[in-house]
């Protein structure tokens, strides 16, 4: 049976951690689906069809992944496309309450799925969305931190 692991987030934007995530899972499973959050209640960046495409644009070296929208539990659209594992990652000790409170809602409602919680590297584990965007607003250097068609496009938004 192909395995396939559905990859969700917010994504706004892309980082080098997240490609990082994806890079090791496409290794692992059959295929990978990004799936980008719409209704997070975050404050955005990017639309989600720009998150969408930055994401395709970042990852086209890899042929076993594809980047889909979501409206409402992840568990549901698993089911839809026959998807077995839910991949999260996982920095500093912070992150660990909240995934696991979600990796045991998502057990409770879909006892077939597994989460996989992965380890970010030690190179990228200090990057977030959040402390990219923070520094992109006030004039930080973002190389190493973000895919270049990022950088170009935070600068583009920036602008505006
Ligand atoms: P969410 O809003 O759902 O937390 P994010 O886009 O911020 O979405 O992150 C998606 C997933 O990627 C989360 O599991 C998060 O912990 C993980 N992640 C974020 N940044 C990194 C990183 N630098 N290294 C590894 N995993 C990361």
């Amino acid at each position: 049976m192909s395995k396939t692991a559905v990859y969700p987030g917010s994504f706004d934007p892309i980082t080098m951690g997240h490609v990082d995530i994806i890079n090791r899972m496409a290794r692992l499973y059959d295929q990978v689906i990004i799936l980008v959050a719409q209704s997070s209640q975050k404050q955005q960046m990017f639309t989600p069809e720009e998150r969408k495409t930055l994401i395709e644009q970042s990852l086209s070296h890899l042929k076993n992944v594809k980047v889909d929208f979501f409206v409402g539990l992840t568990t549901d659209y698993m089911k839809k496309h026959n998807a077995q594992v839910i991949v999260r990652g996982l920095r500093a000790v912070v992150d660990f309450e909240y995934e696991m409170t979600m990796a045991n809602i998502n057990k409770k409602i879909a006892p077939d799925i597994e989460t996989m919680l992965v380890f970010a590297s030690p190179e990228y584990y200090y990057i977030s969305s959040r402390g990219v965007k923070e520094l992109a607003i006030n004039g930080g250097a973002l190389t190493d931190l973000v895919p270049d068609v990022v950088i170009k496009a935070m600068e583009a938004k920036l602008k505006k």
